[in-house]
């Protein structure tokens, strides 16, 4: 590629958009032709929407007037993806845009008539015999499509109340979101972020996003103390609200579960995908039992950070200190590079994201912050990128771009009502992808530091995205306990339980620093979405499993790993989580599945102590 237009991001002045050559942009005229072909989906969508209700009252029928309904289904949704993405993505290019935001709320409001249109489906469908539909899908092939999501439609059923249990729950459903509404409120809106004055003089406010950087950046350990004591008191001064709006979701999730029938608030959290409660015990007990190279981890950073105390506030400093800047033209090669594992069919896959402009790629002024690759079904997938020449931005890429190519997969193999995936599988072939990139960075690293940076990178993301999940799982599945027990919830015994897990997980290599236990309190996911934080464990342990086979030295062994993994991506949404990651030989209810994480993570800190020459 002529490189007489590169472009490189200068920090502190955000360009406009125009200032970017085009090729660092997405190209969505792969999504449609401007704003009047965009109008004319629009009105083809709006259109299908008012005529879906033609097939209310058919379902029961026969094979082909269900099978008809599935259809014009799928048709609504396809479409409704091009006509959303169209819309949003050029929204994101520049937020402070008026008509792409006006249009995107068109679509919003079109969603909530295509909801309102369609919520007769399900109930009607669940009115036919389960027996009945079975016969129809052996007689009709077409229809025998649809098996899986018939299937799991009428599994979710089983805990379904009668008429009056359900508008009872549908009463009590406004409740629901006001311990997690109370939680934001007292912590975004409410809040009083604390200042602190650092050793140089210098005043300064911590938000969240500061307190972060500075525990990342600064090297006086004396100022990152200050700080995580100043931001963790905020939370210390209100421990007892917090509490009891933690008692409330823990409470509210204890309801619906033995409302609904279920054994326990896992079990109920659990059931759609159906996961075995087991899978989230023999991640927490095999971890537990695994944290061995954790604290050797830790206990090296003391060491080269030359501490005393070795604290909580120091676990984020980087152990090297590196700045390589990597180029964006230069980035793109790499990563078509990096998966050439995987084969030169995916190769190619990933080459044709550069080449045919899938990836928006710079910051400029008005764009949406953070990174995302966006399915658009009948099209292929986009990338949101703010990059900016850092290893986190060069990791960043690889990982969008592993969520793309499992989209890519999964809508070319599958038809539309399995083409996504859940987020049990989708974290998979993202951190797949960076742990290949990681690979061939530390084959083509060109000193020791680097080198020793990339480990750092690999590691820290094993003890954030593994570890401190799989702490948070323990802690969720253990505050539950309290409320399924009949055991009182307040902030003593929330600040107990953390104790309790920081011993269990880091042990002594940690020091003591009283105001830790209180941590669980800023942790949104635990007020917004229970048990969720594991998904990011069990699909980081698949990676490391997969990983195991793709990187064998025997040809066989790593043939066969290449294609069943393949054989995932391609099967988007077509069977449980589980069942799916099964057959690419990934047991997640194994304890060596969930071992192979420490097992990398005690290989990686063979080579950062060889580099660190420790
Ligand atoms: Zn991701």
């Amino acid at each position: 590629m002529p490189s007489t237009d590169s472009f490189h991001p200068a920090s502190g002045q955000l360009v406009a958009r125009d200032a970017i050559p085009a090729r660092y942009t997405w190209d969505l005229t792969a999504i449609c032709d401007g704003w009047e072909a965009w109008s004319a989906l629009y009105r083809e969508l709006d259109a299908s929407i008012g005529s879906f209700a033609a097939f209310q009252g058919t379902l029961a029928r026969d094979a082909a007037s269900l099978l008809a309904a599935f259809r014009a289904m799928d048709e609504m949704g396809a479409l409704s993806y091009r006509v959303w993405y169209y819309a949003a993505l050029h929204y994101d290019e520049d937020q402070r845009n008026n008509d792409a935001n006006a249009r995107r709320q068109q679509v919003q409001i079109l969603f909530a008539r295509q909801q309102q249109a369609s919520a007769w489906f399900h109930p009607e469908l669940l009115q036919i015999p389960l027996a009945t539909i079975r016969d129809w899908m052996v007689a009709n092939g077409e229809l025998a499509v649809y098996r899986f999501a018939i299937e799991s439609l009428f599994h979710e059923q089983e805990h379904v109340l009668d008429e009056r249990g359900e508008r009872l729950l549908s009463y009590a459903g406004r409740l629901n979101s006001v311990p997690a509404d109370a939680y934001s409120a007292l912590t975004t809106a409410d809040m009083k972020f604390p200042s602190i004055e650092l050793e140089s003089g210098v005043e300064m406010t911590l938000t969240y996003g500061q307190y972060r950087a500075l525990l990342e950046t600064n090297r006086n350990q004396a100022d990152r103390a200050t700080a995580y004591r100043a931001f963790h008191q905020t939370y210390a001064d209100r421990q007892n609200t917090y509490a009891a709006m933690y008692n409330g979701v823990l409470q509210r999730d204890w309801f619906h579960a033995r409302a609904r029938g279920y054994a326990s608030t896992l079990d109920a959290a659990l059931h759609g995908n159906d996961i075995p409660t087991s899978v989230v015990e023999n991640l927490i007990a095999v971890t537990k039992g695994a944290v061995e190279p954790l604290r050797r981890y830790h206990r090296l950073r003391r060491r080269v950070l030359g501490v005393d105390r070795y604290q909580l506030f120091d676990v984020f400093v980087p152990l090297v200190q590196h700045d390589v800047r990597y180029a964006y033209d230069e980035v793109g090669a790499s990563i078509v590079a990096s998966v050439a594992p995987l084969g030169a069919e995916y190769q190619r896959h990933v080459a044709r994201a550069f080449d045919e402009r899938w990836i928006d790629v710079f910051e400029n002024a008005g764009k949406r912050s953070g990174a995302y690759s966006a399915p658009v079904y009948g099209t292929h997938p986009y990338m949101l990128l703010n990059y900016n020449e850092t290893l986190d931005a060069v990791f960043t890429l690889a990982h969008e771009m592993g969520h793309s190519m499992h989209t890519l997969l999964s809508h070319e193999a599958q038809p539309f009502v399995y083409a996504g995936y859940t987020i049990f599988v989708a974290e998979v072939p993202s951190t797949l992808n960076e742990a290949l990139f990681l690979d061939l960075m530390l084959e083509r690293a060109a000193s020791r530091e680097e080198r020793a940076m990339l480990l750092q990178h690999a590691i820290d993301s094993i003890t954030s995205t593994f570890y401190t999940q799989v702490m948070f799982a323990d802690f969720e599945l253990q505050a539950h306990r309290l409320v399924e027990h009949e055991q009182p919830v307040t902030a003593e015994t929330l600040n107990a339980l953390y104790a309790g897990l920081l011993r269990d997980y880091y042990g002594d290599v940690i020091d003591h620093e009283p105001l830790s236990p209180v941590t669980w309190a800023r942790i949104p996911h635990f007020f917004n979405s229970p048990y969720y934080v594991y998904q990011y464990a069990t699909c980081f342990a698949s990676t490391a499993r997969l990983m195991q086979d793709i990187r064998s030295p025997e040809n066989g062994v790593r043939a066969d790993a290449v294609a069943r993994y393949l054989a995932l991506l391609r099967a988007g949404g077509s069977d449980y989580p589980m069942a799916l990651l099964k057959r690419a030989g990934v047991d997640l209810s194994l304890p060596d599945t969930v071992r192979a994480v420490s097992v990398e993570l005690d290989t990686l800190l063979g080579r950062l102590e060889h580099e660190l020459d420790i």
